[in-house]
């Protein structure tokens, strides 16, 4: 016989919790995730009274939960507007049916979507900056992930937003951690696990699922029945990270609760960095587009000079 529940001792269990031992029915699940991302939230005063926060919105599970559980526990109620911005890279099939996730379930769920490209913000997409690339060493990641930072800002401050929540989860953030650690760049550490919160002029950018295990993003959204887009990226190049990824697994099936422990030591760790001291680095506008950098010109102007005709 299937086992009950033991938090409502009532219910069919349906999800067994290794780290903690828990064994839950679909609503006790559901609400543990809810709640859990609350914690997060408060435990960063990530969001308070008149924000109004702009989820970026991939079509992902992970971006579709965020905006979902955003929607159902932060509300007008409590003066606090959530709204979705989805960035169209023009990879042709894959974003494609992204979009389409994305639009059915933001008016299903009544927040206000907004998509912005790379082709109007920056006069091309990815599909041709793969083709126009002067070198492999640019990579598809590199170009995009810089295209994208900034396209996000751009929509966020287009429909008036104060804080952009991203999707990132603690299994992201612990891989994030030992990419840069494998680098060899300890300062990155610092700046990288800035973490679940950080300001960025006026904007205040947060990720309030960066304390759930991705694992249960998807559980969470099978159980809900959130439709979400699971082609890969035709141009994905992260191999370090898909390695990371399955060795933080396997390590996780033996040792349940590790990878939280690990995320625990990537926050102190990160935080003892930033604290030496010595990771002060001058900001000023970009030359070119004059928004705020950390060089004369600033990583988008940089990679979009690449893609200009000579002479
Ligand atoms: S995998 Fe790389 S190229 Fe594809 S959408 Fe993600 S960042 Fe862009
Ligand atoms: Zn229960
Ligand atoms: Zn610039």
């Amino acid at each position: 016989m299937m086992e009950s529940c033991n938090k409502c001792n009532r219910n069919p269990s349906v999800y067994f919790r290794e780290y903690s031992g828990e064994i839950l029915c679909k609503r006790c699940f559901l609400n543990s995730i809810e709640r859990k991302v609350q914690r997060t939230i408060n435990k960063f005063s990530m969001i308070k009274f008149g924000d109004h926060v702009a989820v970026a919105t991939s079509g992902g599970k992970d971006s579709l939960v965020l905006l979902s559980i955003l929607k159902s526990t932060i509300d007008a109620s409590k003066g606090i507007t959530v709204s979705a911005i989805t960035i169209d890279e023009g990879i042709s099939g894959y974003r494609d049916e992204s979009l389409r996730i994305v639009s059915a379930f933001c008016s299903d769920l009544g927040v206000p979507l907004t998509v912005l490209s790379y082709e109007e913000l920056f006069g091309t997409h990815m599909d041709e900056a793969m083709k126009l690339r002067p070198s492999e060493k640019l990579t598809s990641c590199s170009i995009c992930g810089t295209f994208r930072r900034r396209a996000i800002d751009l929509a966020a401050e287009q429909i008036g937003s104060n804080v952009i929540a991203t999707a990132h989860n603690l299994d992201d953030e612990v891989q994030t951690f030992m990419i840069n650690l494998f680098s060899g760049d300890v300062n990155r550490i610092g700046w990288n696990q800035s973490s679940s919160i950080y300001k960025a002029g006026d904007m205040k950018k947060i990720k309030p699922l960066s304390e759930t295990y991705e694992r249960e993003i998807v559980f969470y959204a099978l159980q809900k029945g959130i439709p979400f887009q699971s082609e890969q990226c035709p141009y994905t190049n992260e191999s370090i990270r898909e390695e990371i990824r399955q060795f933080l697994n396997d390590l996780e099936k033996a040792h349940p609760g590790i990878k939280y422990n690990t995320y625990k030591s990537t926050i102190d760790i990160s935080a003892f960095i930033r604290k030496r001291g010595d990771l002060s680095i001058i900001r000023r506008a970009c030359e070119k587009c004059g928004r705020d950098s950390t060089e004369q010109i600033c990583s988008v102007c940089k990679i979009q000079e690449k893609f200009k005709p000579v002479g």
